[in-house]
């Protein structure tokens, strides 16, 4: 695997890590709620569990990591601040951790990032520049300001103290229902999907992890599937599962280790968010949707079984909640 230069073999997190940033975050975050939906079972044909994220303080699962990457850093670190590149939640995730820990936190978006993705982040107390038209350039400037003014580079994808933070999430879901048969994540840089076989490995080896992306941007899952780092079309609506390509720490922890990476549509996924919205009185953003997309569309790989979905976000913007409901149901 092309893993660009990185000796990432000894940046890949433990389960003990995961259990200390469990630790630290029980000052920070409640655990989740996780319910189950008679409405959406009976759709799905399906015992589903939804493990609801949307629920944190910014609205997405990734808070986990943000905090337990701020908390790890020293205080001569901080005081240099940290700076990433993101579109969406991972933005919001390191712009809260840098206001709870007082760091300076700059976030670079590139310009097709959303006005009201921009305005959360700014609202937690960090610098937002908007520039370039891709998230590759986003990431080029990042790098440049790190370099001028010592500020820490975050990598959305190849840190592993966010993969360990993340992880609390799959201890959270296991040890109430060590007895699954599946957890299915939507994957955008892979963090998710690290910790889930990470945990899920050591907790509950019986319990498959099942990713899902969308087939308009499937460079996880054809890295994946590839066995190796491959660059692909981006072209999802679904902000958080938007990526062109594979990273290299969460690609080498799901190698062998997840069961199954299916594709679902940007419409499929829709119509997930749309139960979720009516039998699960869940506002969920695409990405928080697409495990359950996964579930409905690839019907007959759960059927009958219990299968827990993250439903990792809720930061839909208004043109995405207005697109809940079809023209046709106005009435
Ligand atoms: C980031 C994100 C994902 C994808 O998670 P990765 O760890 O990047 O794979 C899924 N859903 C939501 C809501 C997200 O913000």
């Amino acid at each position: 695997m092309d893993r660009g230069g990185l000796t990432i073999e000894a940046m890949e997190p433990t389960l003990a890590d995961v259990r200390a940033a469990r630790t630290l975050l029980a000052g920070h975050l409640p655990p989740t709620p996780i319910w189950s939906y008679p409405l959406v079972d009976r759709v799905a044909g399906a015992n589903v569990l939804v493990k609801h994220e949307n629920t944190q303080p910014v609205g997405a699962f990734k808070v986990r990591g943000g905090l337990t990457l701020l908390s790890n850093m020293t205080e001569a670190e901080r005081c240099h601040g940290v700076v990433t590149y993101s579109t969406g939640n991972h933005a919001q995730s390191i712009a809260y951790a840098s206001r709870v820990f007082g760091a300076p936190c700059t976030v670079v978006m590139p310009a097709s990032a959303s006005e009201s993705a921009t305005k959360k982040v700014e609202a937690w107390g960090a610098r937002a520049v908007r520039t370039g038209d891709s998230l590759e350039a986003a990431e080029r400037y990042a790098r440049e300001h790190a370099a001028e003014t010592g500020a820490r580079l975050v990598s959305p994808g190849d840190t592993p103290e966010l993969i360990a933070g993340v992880g609390t999430l799959y201890l959270e879901i296991l040890e109430a229902h060590p007895d699954l048969d599946a957890i299915v994540v939507p994957v955008g840089s892979g963090t998710g999907a690290a910790a889930a076989c990470l945990v899920a490995a050591e907790l509950a080896p019986g319990c498959e992890v099942i990713g899902v992306q969308s087939s308009a941007s499937p460079a996880a899952h054809d890295s994946w599937r590839a066995g190796t780092l491959v660059e692909r079309p981006n072209r999802t609506a679904v902000a958080g599962l938007a990526t062109g390509r594979g990273y290299a720490l969460p690609q080498r922890m799901i190698a062998g280790r997840l069961s199954e990476f299916l594709l679902v549509t940007d419409d499929e996924i829709s119509e997930a968010r749309r139960l979720l919205a009516t039998a699960a009185h869940t506002l969920a953003e695409g990405a928080g949707a697409a495990a359950l997309a996964a579930v409905l569309t690839h019907a007959k790989l759960f059927a009958g079984r219990r299968v827990a979905v993250v439903c990792t976000g809720a930061n839909a913007t208004i043109a995405e909640m207005s697109s809940l409901v079809p023209s046709a149901m106005h009435r």
